[in-house]
């Protein structure tokens, strides 16, 4: 690549690479393993075949009809949301671009709080603006005070609030999203990709979104309703959000097909999530055996656990791998981060672990 005249921005960085490496257990990207309903598996056959019928033409440019079975599931909720306030794309990865695209560009700058996910800054970079990280606590919080006087400080045009965070699993408090929102002029992009698997008492940053305009909301597909390979996103945020995104979006980006799948997947919301509280009582099961190893967690509200008090987190990484368990070393001393799955998962990667930190002798 060095030869090829690459945008200055671009050159030296490594592109996304959570390593597709065979392993018996796969803990390392955040999937729901739970294998699809049948009734849906049904249903996607029928609606794939309708839709296929129609493939000549071009799909429904503004995805109204998903729009309004998305706006009907975060209605669930208790928040309502109209089809107006939500646009859907390839992947949330899809909707943070398009954002980015519409709110940052060349010359102008987004704010993350890292360890995050680590696309932020990525996405930041490739459509053109420059990435701030934000301050942390040791513990991964976020001291609000401190964020405060960072974004009053760097100005942002956008700011990045995950929550649950990817990779350290801690929930942000809705205080900390609205000073935020109100101690910037920018756009603040709340992740909630994980937000399902939240432990009770953490409210979605849906609960915000009346009244404030630069609030946006971004969900998927991917991790609670286990449809990862669908590649669908979706945000929620005041309809002139969505206008904006039109300006950028690409036309006809999301397929009659992906529009097809996703709606039968919606359509069967209830079996899809149901899997959600066993994910959760997997997570909090390797929460609460990794003191008995010696190792400590940070507080997870999402499907993955951030586990250490490594010496050498890589080490333990490949012999974790050696035992047929891949999870993810996500660049932090001393940390690795394993997906919360079936219960045969959970006893496999602790049984793996055991014996890594507590050889026999
Ligand atoms: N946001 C966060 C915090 C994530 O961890 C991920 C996936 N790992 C995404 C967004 C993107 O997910 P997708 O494009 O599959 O919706």
């Amino acid at each position: 690549m060095t030869a090829l005249p690459l945008r200055p921005e671009l050159q030296g960085r490594s592109p996304y690479g959570a390593p597709q490496v065979p392993a018996r257990y796969r803990l390392n990207t955040n999937e729901n393993p739970h294998p699809l309903p049948d009734e849906l598996l049904a249903d996607l056959g029928a609606a794939l075949g309708a839709a296929a019928v129609e493939l000549n033409r071009y799909p429904d440019r503004d995805a109204v009809a998903l729009r309004t079975d998305l706006a009907a599931y975060l209605s669930r909720s208790g928040t309502a949301v109209t089809a107006a306030q939500v646009w859907a794309a390839n992947g949330s990865n899809e909707i943070l671009q398009q954002l980015s695209q519409a709110f940052v560009g060349a010359g102008r700058t987004a704010l993350g709080f890292t360890p995050s996910y680590s696309m932020h800054p990525l996405i930041t970079a490739a459509t053109g603006g420059t990435f701030v990280d934000g301050h942390r606590r040791a513990d991964f919080t976020i001291d609000v005070e401190a964020a405060v006087a960072q974004v009053r400080d760097v100005r942002p045009d956008l700011v990045f609030v995950t929550s649950p965070n990817n990779p350290t699993g801690t929930a942000v408090a809705l205080e900390t999203v609205t000073a935020l929102h109100d101690a910037v002029d920018g756009v603040v992009v709340v992740d909630e990709a994980y937000a399902e698997f939240a432990r009770p008492g953490t409210p979605s940053a849906l609960t915000l979104l009346e009244g404030r305009p630069r609030l946006v909301v971004s969900r998927t597909m991917s991790k609670a309703f286990g449809m990862a390979g669908l590649r669908l996103g979706y945000l929620a945020a005041d309809p002139a959000v969505v206008d904006a995104l039109q300006l950028v979006r690409l036309p006809y980006h999301l397929s009659s097909l992906t529009q097809a799948a996703a709606r039968t997947a919606l359509a069967h919301t209830d079996a899809l999530l149901a899997t959600v509280d066993a994910v959760k009582h997997e997570r909090d099961r390797i929460v609460a055996a990794l003191p008995g190893l010696g190792l400590t967690s940070v507080p997870s509200d999402a499907n993955f656990v951030l586990f250490g008090g490594f010496a050498d987190a890589p080490a333990v990484w490949q012999a974790l791998l050696d035992r047929g368990v891949l999870v993810r070393d996500v660049g932090l001393p001393g940390w690795l981060r394993v997906t919360a799955g079936t219960p045969e998962e959970t006893d496999a990667f602790l049984t793996a672990l055991g014996e890594v930190v507590a050889p026999a002798h």
